[in-house]
């Protein structure tokens, strides 16, 4: 990837554990005809079982595929995971590291997360590092701290690449319809800019920052005007067709 460009807007679905082949179809079906002439990155990150289906099937339609987890093995006895190099294989370009769902219910630690990193990127998956601190962490005045530990240990192993995606997801935002206020969130995503300059220089300013928690499309295009923020992840607004279209579609 070249050096001179600035951070890519990336708007990416998080579909989470919703959604069947039949859900997915009309979803697609709705989708495509409203955003044909947008010229962000959307990413659509659907189940595993989702994601071969629909790679295969909406290969040339604009859309970019990710998974939503991966093991950071290459392969082995791992029963119920996947490898980065099976979702690259499934269609994937892209995979979500270290959701606050997967840290919170699955026990991942920023160790685990940075390994996934390193496996997604060493099959050219393009990662969509997740970090965000809890509401309690907010309330005692640990938001700072809080990113910057979770940042510096998640990129613990890995070298400095344009590829990384990093989402600013503050826990107390995700799926609870609070959204963080502009502000707010132009502060985070500036002080994670800032931190990863502190690590990797320069390249700092061309990583896409975006922004997840309680996206919907009354709210993106106020998020999108603050400078630091190069696009939103979406959970529960990106499973209908029509809201994620007027996310994709938000006015400047
Ligand atoms: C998410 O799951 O990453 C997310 C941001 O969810 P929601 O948009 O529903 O808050």
């Amino acid at each position: 990837m070249d050096d001179y460009h600035s951070p890519q807007t990336i708007i990416a679905a998080n579909w989470k554990m919703y959604k069947t082949r039949k859900g997915a179809a009309e979803f697609f079906d709705n989708l495509l005809p409203l955003v044909k002439d947008q010229e962000n990155l959307v990413v659509v990150c659907p189940p595993a079982t989702l994601l071969m289906t629909i790679a295969d099937k909406y290969a040339d339609c604009g859309v970019l595929f990710g998974a939503q987890n991966i093991h950071w093995v290459a392969e082995g006895a791992y029963t119920g995971e996947i490898s980065a190099e099976q979702a690259a294989d499934a269609g994937a370009q892209f995979v979500i590291c270290g959701h606050s769902e997967r840290r919170h219910y699955f026990d991942e630690s920023n160790e685990m997360v940075s390994h996934k990193v390193d496996a997604a990127l060493n099959q050219n998956l393009r990662p969509i590092l997740c970090i965000g601190e809890t509401l309690e962490e907010r309330e005692a005045g640990d938001t700072l701290e809080v990113l910057r530990e979770d940042l510096f240990a998640s990129l613990a192993t890995v070298e400095p690449t344009t590829d990384i995606v990093i989402a600013y997801e503050p826990v107390w935002a995700i799926g609870t319809g609070k959204v963080a206020s502009p502000a707010d969130a132009e502060e985070a995503i500036g002080f994670i800019r800032a931190q990863l300059r502190e690590l990797w220089g320069e390249l700092a300013c061309k990583v896409s920052m975006l922004y997840g928690g309680s996206v919907k499309p009354e709210n993106i295009a106020e998020l999108m005007a603050c400078p630091n923020i190069n696009g939103a992840l979406v959970g529960g607004a990106s499973l209908k067709a029509e809201s994620f279209a007027a996310i994709i579609n938000y006015k400047k």
